[in-house]
């Protein structure tokens, strides 16, 4: 790991319970302990994801499937990371278990 300042070989430093990388420079790269955080979160994302394929007990609804033309289906929402657009409504067919989005 190379300073991207100057070039020069950069040292791993310690403070407190956070390591990171720093240069005589002053350049200080503090990646090391984040990339240590990610990867617990995805340990987490994976024992919590597995909500698919789990018969979770959603609401029913009138929809007409598009695939078999089913007129229930199970619908939930999720919000949308932009924080100006609506939640986005979606449907799982009763009897195919076909997914889709409203505004499709
Ligand atoms: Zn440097
Ligand atoms: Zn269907």
């Amino acid at each position: 790991m190379f300073c991207p300042k100057c070039g020069s070989m950069l040292k791993i430093k310690r403070e407190k319970n956070k390591k990171y990388f720093s240069c005589s420079c002053g350049y200080t790269k503090r990646d090391i302990g984040d990339v240590q955080l990610k990867e617990e979160m995805k340990q987490e994302n994976k024992a919590v994801d597995v909500v698919d394929g789990q018969d979770e007990p959603l609401p029913l609804t009138d929809a007409e499937c598009p695939k078999c033309g089913h007129g229930r289906a199970y619908y939930w929402l999720v919000q949308t990371r932009a924080g100006d657009e609506a939640d986005t409504k979606f449907f799982r067919c009763e009897q195919c278990k076909h997914t889709w989005r409203e505004n499709d």
